[in-house]
């Protein structure tokens, strides 16, 4: 190899790929994992210009680990091919299935299992659109759900400190950012662990007051536990909170939320839905459920189909029960069969479609500020209301012959409506 081969070489070597499997929190991971990597003096590049590929995974219930599977796979390929030099595979996968993955995947090169909660993410590498972000303030779960495989993966919550997430926030605030979303597995137990009580309303008050250019703040991830009056009463009267609570409840049969370990009952969750939707006028609640839970009854499941014909809620998502091992539901008795799971998360999703359609369709001929994320190859910008999260919740697809910079804000009337997305103009 001569010189200048030499020199291309090593530049090449020093390129890293990233691919980010799963939810926001396993993207916050990888974004501080490239910004540890940009330190250390690597150039971070898109996968196909790079010669390390490394693949954050997420192995959270079975789609997940398949998902991260089939991406290892597809470095290893690559990796043959000679295109990668380097497979790093990092992640929850890696966590609980090191030792299977070993012997297997003799073309991985390095292993990452979990990833210190970051203190300090000042240059940490974004791998979301400049104008929003997420904010991870907390790690791990106290909860002991018992078809979660999470505290397993992730241990006991972690809170981050006051003054390390303050710090980040002046931060993303001075890079212009326009949205920070609030994440960790239970954000509403924040500070029980270092505080000794429940800090989030403290937080978040302290973030609003900071902020000059974010003008939204949403909360992901919320347990029903923790949504105590005073945290309902701050999203109500904070301007900069988004009117969204995202309160995963799972089931509502008390036998199922017994057996699931969840630490509510039905008529708790009744008490707290009725009290949101009181306390904050014109929320919307996105929650998720689980379908085909061991043990799940034609009756049961009817009611949690009954509940969600009554709650109307804004948003939902629906999972298939998912047998992890570890977790005490893999050996409860009465699995259900995958083809009764299917039938029952396609009835809940039929029924929201409706629901959402209906809602959607009140918003014809309204006039809604609207948050621009991209403009699509068509010229159809792409922007979001304060009630939908990012990547996860519905559209509002804009026409306009004006020119629009993703992370402006606009005013615009809705003209259309679909099952999940809107149509405005300007
Ligand atoms: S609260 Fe959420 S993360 Fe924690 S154990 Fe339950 S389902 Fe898992």
């Amino acid at each position: 190899m001569g010189l200048s081969d030499n020199l291309m070489h090593k530049a090449k070597a020093n390129k890293v790929g990233i691919l980010s499997l799963g939810c926001p929190r396993n993207l916050v991971d990888s974004q501080n994992l490239l910004g540890c990597l940009s330190r250390k003096g690597y150039q971070i590049v898109d996968i196909q210009d790079a010669e390390i590929g490394l693949v954050n995974t997420c192995s959270f219930i079975e789609e997940a680990k398949k998902e991260s599977i089939e991406a290892i796979l597809g470095l290893i390929d690559l990796k043959k091919e000679g295109r990668l030099r380097k497979v790093i595979v990092a992640g929850c996968l890696v966590q609980r299935y090191k030792e299977e993955l070993l012997p297997n995947l003799e073309e991985i090169d390095a292993f990452v299992g979990r990833m210190a909660l970051s203190n300090e993410n000042k240059e940490s590498f974004p791998l979301t659109p400049r104008h929003f972000a997420y904010l991870k303030i907390s790690e791990g779960c106290n909860h002991t759900c018992s078809f979660c495989v999470i505290p397993k993966i992730k241990g006991h919550l972690q809170s981050r400190r006051m003054e390390s997430i303050l710090e980040e926030v002046r931060i993303m605030d001075n890079v212009g950012k326009r949205e920070i979303n609030i994440i960790g597995q239970d954000a509403s137990a924040y500070g029980l662990d270092i505080y000794k009580k429940l800090e989030l309303s403290r937080l978040l008050r302290k973030i609003s007051a900071s902020l000059k250019n974010v003008r939204w703040l949403r909360l992901l991830y919320l347990h029903p536990q923790h949504l105590t009056d005073g945290l309902m009463r701050l999203i109500a009267d904070e301007p900069r909170i988004c009117k969204y609570v995202d309160l995963p409840l799972q089931h509502i049969n008390n036998r199922i939320l017994k057996t699931m370990r969840r630490r509510t009952d039905k008529r708790k969750i009744m008490q707290l839905l009725a009290g949101l939707r009181k306390r904050i006028p014109g929320v919307a609640v996105r929650t998720s459920l689980l379908v085909g839970f061991p043990g799940e009854t034609e009756k049961e499941f009817s009611e949690l189909l009954s509940f969600v014909k009554e709650q109307q809620f804004e948003r939902l998502g629906v999972f298939r029960y998912s047998r992890e091992e570890g977790t005490p539901a893999f050996s409860y008795p009465g699995q259900v069969p995958e083809k009764l799971k299917e039938e029952r998360f396609n009835i809940i999703m039929q029924e929201q479609q409706e629901i959402s359609r209906r809602l959607n369709q009140k918003f014809l001929g309204r006039e809604c500020e609207v948050l621009i994320d991209e403009r699509s190859a068509d010229g159809t910008y792409m922007g979001r209301l304060n009630i939908d999260a990012p990547e996860v919740d519905g559209l509002v697809y804009v026409k306009t012959a004006k020119h629009l910079e993703p992370g402006a804000f606009v005013r615009l009337k809705i003209t259309d409506t679909y099952e999940y997305d809107l149509v405005g103009n300007l």
